[in-house]
């Protein structure tokens, strides 16, 4: 988005950071290049929100923070890196846009967020609800980290909610597992029936004004507009109702975002890359729209 590259936490309300890591992924690799592919579309992206009406840096100042420090290959390792150097962004009340990486990631990310704000609610966008106890008899990887944040109490379970999973599974209970977590889990079958805006209320009522983050794995969108993903399902949403549903968000109180899962190498034509990138615009457009009603309501 031509955003100065800076690794500062001075005078600014965001800050977009890449989190190269695919240490974590079960079956295809690469997404430590998503965030390489997404800044790179972002270039397309222009300053002006048509449908907020906002035009984020009339109140926002913000930063591409560049990478945080990773190590391929050891996930452990990477983990405690990404939480000692998003620490200082975190702890200088920045929100954080952080561009994965698979979505292992998510999980050092709220380790950190919640050392500043406490356990947060958490909207969870994908196909999976990645709430399995182990793989491969491991406990880190993209299939766990709402099994682990749930067992560290990072998050508010009953004020969040899993929405577009789908798919085959490994077993008959296996979509139990989160609700009996706590969760509120909305399937894209659930979706497909309720449609777009009651989706977007029922989001807004579990939510209400706590704390949220957002974690965008970008399979949950379809596999004909985000082919770049790792363990893509077919029947997801379209572009269209992605937009529409992140925007619904507006009004919730967001401590920070996501967007994982993208990978560049089966991404011939962008798109993923430009979906996300176009997603990340939403997140710092809906941090911008809440400036404004503040500084209204100031006024
Ligand atoms: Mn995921
Ligand atoms: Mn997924």
């Amino acid at each position: 988005m031509r955003l100065p590259h800076k690794q500062t936490t001075e005078n600014i309300d965001f800050a977009i950071i890449g989190v190269p890591s695919d240490a974590g992924a079960s079956y295809r690799t690469g997404q430590r290049e998503g965030p390489a592919a997404i800044r790179k579309v972002s270039a397309l992206l222009r300053h002006h929100n048509p449908v907020l009406n906002i035009s984020p840096f009339d109140y926002l100042s913000g930063v591409d923070y560049g990478d945080l420090p990773v190590v391929p290959g050891y996930i452990e390792d990477s983990y405690k890196r990404i939480e000692e150097s998003l620490f200082p962004i975190i702890d200088a009340g920045i929100i954080p846009i952080l561009l994965g990486g698979d979505h292992a990631i998510t999980l050092p990310e709220l380790r950190t967020i919640t050392k500043k704000h406490g356990p947060v609610a958490l909207i969870h966008f994908d196909a999976h609800s990645d709430t399995s106890d182990e793989y491969f008899g491991r406990p880190y990887n993209h299939g766990t980290p709402f099994a682990r944040a749930i067992e560290e109490k990072l998050l508010l379970v009953d004020q969040s909610i899993q929405v577009g999973l789908r798919g085959s599974i490994f077993s008959k209970n296996h979509l139990e597992i989160p609700k009996a977590m706590g969760f509120d889990v909305v399937t894209m079958e659930e979706i497909n029936k309720i449609g777009i805006d009651k989706l977007i209320q029922r989001m807004i009522r579990r939510v209400g004004d706590t704390k949220v983050f957002l974690s965008f794995d970008i399979d949950f969108v379809d596999p004909a507009f985000a082919p770049g993903t790792g363990t893509p399902e077919v029947g997801g949403a379209t572009s269209k109702e992605t937009m529409k549903l992140v925007r619904g968000l507006k009004d919730l109180n967001f401590i920070g975002f996501d967007v994982v899962e993208v990978l560049p190498a089966f991404d011939p034509s962008e798109i993923t890359a430009l979906l996300a990138a176009n997603i990340a615009f939403e997140f710092i457009s809906i941090i911008a729209y809440n400036r404004s009603k503040q500084s209204k309501e100031e006024k």
